[in-house]
């Protein structure tokens, strides 16, 4: 077993690495202070071919593996998770339907959009329809040669700033996980209206909106797979995202841990650094057991991926154990750097507020326990 990366997966670390220590980290604490949405790095992200590091070759995107993709939103993470997330959402979460069930043509269309620079975005979640994803209640009905979509989405990355979304939607709430069906719909159609944004904890540089579906038509064209794969299509895509998302987990992991390391050798209290007490040597042990484990795991669930093997367990562990160790790291972070670290002054209050959400979305930590659980009973 070999561990380490390829040249190429080295140089796309290489060059998301430095995008974040360039154009993220010096301007990251004022996005999320100010709750900018950072359109001139999105665009930059865009322009270094960043923002569609998703887009299979045959699309004209760059083709970079699952595993390279990951390596992108850790190290975009590290500098800020909100626009991780922005990143996320738009080049892999809104297209990973695309990519699970689109025919030919529909691809043809959905990834040119994206090569163009359109952002998008993934809608599941509605204000009655979180964990219970299955019980959603936006309808469509089907009039000639088009649906007709009605509903509200809840907390969709990158709502108000998407130009494509896939939409999940029900012929009839009775019928239960039987009756979704998932589309593909442009912003511009009569009858999307978009909240504002969400005044939120953390990844305040990322959009998160409500988009709201009234009397929306959409051509029948646009539906993914056949009336009643919706759910099948949303499951498949959060099982391939999940390892994604464990990767920005880790980021934030990464970048709190260095923040600890570089104060506990600055810091002097008792007339020492405070890295020679060994209560802090500890913490900061503990710190990189969980990184690098959480990393381990994320990379696991990518190579299965790309190896064309089993990765639902996986991507479910490296999920749970990147939120958790992203919580835990930036809380220890935040105790190494003691008063300091509870202002604003220091990065790592961000990285902490920033990592709860890692145990919330894409499947709560209680639901990647459930995954888990239902794997290891069933042997
Ligand atoms: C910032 C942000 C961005 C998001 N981006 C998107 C997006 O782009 N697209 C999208 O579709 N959604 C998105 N979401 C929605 C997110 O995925 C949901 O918030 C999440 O799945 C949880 O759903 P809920 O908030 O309704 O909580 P609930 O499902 O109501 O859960 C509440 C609590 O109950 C627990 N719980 C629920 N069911 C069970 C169970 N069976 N067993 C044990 N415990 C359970 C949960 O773990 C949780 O602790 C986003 C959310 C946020 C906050």
């Amino acid at each position: 077993m070999d561990f380490r990366l390829s040249e190429e997966q080295e140089m796309i670390r290489k060059m998301a690495r430095d995008f974040a220590d360039n154009e993220v980290l010096p301007y990251c604490q004022q996005w999320d202070e100010e709750h900018i949405f950072p359109w001139d790095t999105v665009n930059k992200l865009q322009e270094l071919g960043l923002m569609t590091c998703g887009v299979p070759a045959e699309y004209g995107g760059p083709g970079i593996d699952h595993l390279g993709q990951c390596i992108v939103a850790e190290e975009i993470s590290r500098g800020d998770a909100g626009l991780a997330t922005t990143l996320a959402a738009s080049t892999l979460l809104g297209p990973d339907p695309v990519y699970i069930a689109a025919t030919d043509e529909q691809k043809k269309w959905w990834y040119g959009r994206m090569m163009e620079g359109a952002i998008t975005a993934f809608c599941l979640t509605e204000p009655g329809a979180g964990s219970d994803a299955g019980g959603l209640a936006t309808r469509c009905v089907k009039d000639g040669d088009d649906y007709i979509l009605n509903g509200t989405k809840q907390f969709i990355s990158n709502g108000g700033v998407a130009q494509l979304y896939t939409v999940f939607t029900t012929l009839d709430k009775k019928l239960g996980y039987k009756g979704m069906c998932s589309f593909m719909v442009d912003r511009d159609t009569p009858g999307i209206s978009i909240s504002k944004p969400e005044n939120k904890m953390g990844i305040r540089s990322s959009n998160t909106t409500q988009v709201i579906f009234e009397d929306v038509r959409v051509p029948a064209r646009n539906l993914l797979g056949k009336e009643g794969d919706g759910f099948k299509i949303a499951m498949k895509t959060l099982d391939i995202s999940r390892a994604v998302v464990g990767a920005m987990a880790v980021g934030i992991a990464q970048g709190a841990m260095e923040c600890a390391v570089q104060y506990a050798k600055e810091r002097q209290q008792f007339g020492q650094p405070i890295a020679s007490f060994q209560a802090v040597q500890f913490m900061l042990a503990e710190m990189s057991v969980m990184v690098e484990t959480a990393r381990l795991l994320y990379q696991k669930a990518a190579n299965n991926q790309d190896m064309g093997l089993p990765y639902t367990r996986e991507a479910s562990l490296a999920k749970y154990w990147g939120g958790e160790a992203a919580m835990k790291v930036s809380l220890n972070a935040v105790q190494v750097h003691g008063g300091y670290g509870y202002t604003k002054e220091y990065m790592v209050e961000k990285y902490m507020r920033d990592a709860k959400i890692f145990q919330i979305f894409e499947g709560t930590a209680e639901v990647q326990k459930l995954v888990i659980a239902g794997d290891v009973l069933r042997g």
